[in-house]
Order: C-alpha cells, then sequence, then structure tokens
C-alpha cells in the first residue's frame, strides 16, 4: 500500500490512450474509498472506471466488456474473489492480442500472499514491483501493518481503508499480527 500502484497503473492507461488505443479500466465494487465510477490517485488524478462484482458473475460481465476494448486496465485486483476466475479471464483476453494492465497488492497485513495476485504474478508477460516508504525507518516497505489506535492489529482479511488503518512498513519494523 501506498507504493504508487494505482498512479502507475493510470500513467500506463493514459499512455495507451494518448496512443490512439481504446482503454477501459475496471475496479472492484468493493473499493468504495473513492466515487462509484472513478480511480484516483492519492496525488488526485482521475481516470473513469466501471466497477464490477468480485464474484465470478462479475468476471463474467468484465469480459463482456473488455472484448470491445483494445487496452484493458484492472485495479486492486486482491480484492476479487479466489474463485472468481479473474486470473484465467485476464489470461484469455490477454491471448486475445489485448493489452492487460492489472494492480494488485501481493501481500495481506498479515504478510501472507492473496491467492488472485499469486496467480495473476505466474501469467504476467512482465511485472513491475512497486514499493512504498517505511513509516518507521524510511527503508522499503514491503509489508503492509494494520493499525488500531497506534497498535498493530489483527482480523479480517480486507477492510479498506487510507493512512489511519494501515501503514507501509520495512520487513525489520513489521510487527506480525
Ligand atoms: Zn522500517
Amino acid at each position: 500500500m501506498f507504493s504508487g500502484k494505482t498512479s502507475r497503473l493510470i500513467e500506463l492507461l493514459e499512455r495507451e490512450r494518448f496512443a490512439g488505443r481504446k482503454v477501459i479500466l475496471f475496479k472492484p465494487e468493493v473499493d468504495k474509498r473513492y466515487g462509484e465510477d472513478k480511480v484516483k490517485t492519492h496525488k488526485g488524478i482521475e481516470l473513469d472506471a466501471t466497477v464490477v462484482k468480485i464474484d465470478k458473475g462479475g468476471v463474467k460481465a468484465l469480459y463482456k466488456s473488455a472484448l470491445d476494448y483494445g487496452v484493458i486496465g484492472v485495479d486492486e485486483a486482491q480484492f476479487w474473489n479466489e474463485n472468481s476466475g479473474l486470473e484465467e479471464v485476464l489470461n484469455d483476453l490477454a491471448s486475445k492480442k489485448k493489452m492487460v494492465y492489472v494492480s494488485t497488492l501481493n501481500k495481506d497485513y498479515r504478510g501472507s500472499p492473496f491467492g488472485v495476485s499469486e496467480r495473476l504474478l505466474t501469467y504476467a508477460d512482465e511485472i513491475y514491483s512497486l514499493t512504498a516508504v517505511c513509516t518507521k525507518c524510511g527503508e522499503d516497505a514491503v509489508f503492509s501493518q494494520r493499525m488500531i489506535d497506534g497498535i498493530p492489529e489483527s482480523g479480517p482479511r480486507i477492510v479498506v481503508g487510507g493512512k489511519e488503518a494501515y501503514q507501509p512498513r520495512c520487513r525489520n519494523c513489521y510487527i506480525k499480527p
């Protein structure tokens, strides 16, 4: 988190649009931080997005809409259900000569991999690994520490939040909940 992955995704999609390609961006329905149909970077750059459900039905709808586009973006892919089939569908779209860009988080706050992300990384032709800055020491942060009132917290896997709930941490400063 706070690694700039959404900003990077939007940058890549903007480039494709400047190049004259038809671009569509999808985001999971679970992510209600910003407007229903926008993806916004922490710096405030906005892009229209199509909100889809994180289950099999949502992935089916995504596939149908994506067929009309040359370039497909997916933000926060880790939120899709493990059995939604997102990875297979995106792989299929890539096989149809479409350009597919995905932003995802590889580990949850407990440091465990997101299954969807693991499989997406396996299918990907190219991977850009981005890191945030550790809030404790300034080193590269590869973990997300979930905090409640300043204390490392455990609980359900997905709680969508902003700065108040998550802190990027390096391996040394991360406390396993
Ligand atoms: Zn640190």
